[in-house]
């Protein structure tokens, strides 16, 4: 009935099949973290069983195989991205990809980084753009950097709908912007953003782009080169991957121009006791011991993630969020964040109040049922604060959710006011 057999993909996940408090998990949080598939788990293990050793020296063999598999699951995840190897950088998840942009910009201000990076300095008065809708990941750098630099932050306002207001958009990216920070999906509406008007109007300006696809990545379709953005990032955690492990894609010549934020062994081609010369990027930004085994899981989590194909993935979910937000509106006392209306293209991602339940409470009586979701202000108290809310309660699909997931989860729903005495 949807694009792929979501019953089928279950049994290869193990965490799917085991019971909470009784009754089967009915997972909708996969927006917070994925769960993962045997074959994630098994590349993790086989990796550290048979290959584990420390990867870019040692002259033995267990060496140069961890090397090769680590470079390897490089190229695997940079293609899931359309980019080559050389354009992605190893970090700890997305957090870390976008601190690391910001600190690098933050040297580069400063002069750490010689003439290629004097473009990337940011002088006081300087704009950095973010929108109303970020993750407080792909704020609080920017805030930092603000704070570090003279820089102004502005935001691009999200409409009573959930869209980004692209009016106010085209005012708010001016002569002064030099850095344009956007999530391509946002956590808590889960509307694709449109990418490529945004990177028009930072571009037009010489403004550089930064697309936090955390939220994409897992559910659609992604060649960040083809989206024109500078540089962007994503989690492994939230793609079926382990934790401790995410991506930074920059364009050549972007990632040429930033200096390194951390520093340290493995980054460098030499050193006296002055000065130190750095490798080309991605190993710049590479710092002493990365997280080989994640990545080699990584890798793992992105050939599931090819064999079932995302266009399928994209497609199955299209189908569940469409049911989800459907069901959601019929249901009293609900309201969604951002309801915009049909033709915008979303994931599957539906964040919401219940008038008189506290969102935490909402979150228990499903729990109770075996139903998890999220609750709180997922990382995004600006977004909440604009539609009045300091909470909301978040259920997320990924491949592996059926119909029947939704449909429990909004007959459940349905009984949460009467449960707590609230409503007619
Ligand atoms: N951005 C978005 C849109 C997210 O949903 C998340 C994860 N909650 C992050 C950034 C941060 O990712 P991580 O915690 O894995 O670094």
């Amino acid at each position: 009935e949807t694009a792929l057999d979501a019953r089928a993909l279950r049994a290869d996940f193990p965490i799917l099949s085991r019971l909470v408090d009784g009754r089967p998990l009915v997972y909708l949080d996969s927006a917070a973290t994925s769960q993962k598939p045997r074959a994630v788990i098994d590349a993790e293990v086989a990796f550290l069983t048979n290959e584990n050793a420390a990867v870019h020296r040692g002259a033995h063999t267990l060496a140069a195989e961890a090397t090769e598999l680590f470079e390897d699951a490089r190229a695997t995840v940079a293609a899931f991205v359309g980019a080559p190897p050389e354009q992605l950088v190893w970090t700890s998840g997305a957090t870390a990809g976008l601190n690391l942009v910001a600190y690098a910009i933050g040297n580069a201000t400063v002069g750490r980084g010689g003439p290629a990076s004097s473009r990337l300095a940011l002088a006081a008065g300087d704009e950095i753009v973010v929108t109303e809708a970020e993750h407080h990941a792909n704020l609080v750098p920017w805030q930092e950097l603000a704070a570090r630099t003279g820089a102004v932050l502005r935001h691009i306002p999200v409409r009573d709908d959930g869209t980004l207001d692209l009016d106010a958009a085209a005012s708010v990216i001016g002569p002064r912007t030099r850095i344009v920070a956007f999530a391509h999906v946002s956590n808590v509406l889960g509307i694709v953003n449109p990418v490529a008007e945004l990177v028009v109007l930072a571009h037009a300006v010489g403004a550089l782009t930064v697309l936090d696809a955390c939220q994409s990545a897992p559910h659609l379709p992604l060649n960040l080169p083809a989206l024109g953005v500078d540089l962007a990032v994503f989690s492994g955690h939230k793609m079926l991957g382990p934790y401790g492990i995410g991506g930074l894609y920059g364009r050549a010549d972007v990632l040429d121009a930033l200096p390194p934020f951390l520093t340290g062994g493995s980054m460098i081609t030499r050193v006296t006791l002055d000065r130190t010369e750095y490798l080309p990027p991605p190993q710049r930004f590479e710092a002493g011991t990365q997280p080989v085994s994640q990545a080699i899981a990584l890798a793992a989590a992105v050939r599931y993630l090819d064999t079932v194909g995302m266009d399928a993935v994209h497609e199955h979910e299209r189908v569940l969020e469409r049911r989800l937000r459907e069901g959601l509106r019929t249901i009293d006392g609900v309201r969604l964040l951002g309801d915009s209306p049909a033709g915008i293209e979303r994931v599957g991602l539906a964040a919401f109040d219940v008038d008189g339940v506290h969102a935490h409470d909402v979150g228990q009586y499903l729990d109770s049922r075996g139903i998890a979701v999220r609750v709180g202000h997922h990382c995004a108290a600006p977004l909440h604060a604009r539609f009045g809310l300091t909470a909301s309660v978040r259920a997320s699909t990924a491949l592996y959710n059926t119909v029947e997931d939704v449909d429990l989860f909004l007959e459940t729903l349905a009984d949460v006011r009467g449960f707590f005495g609230v409503g007619a």
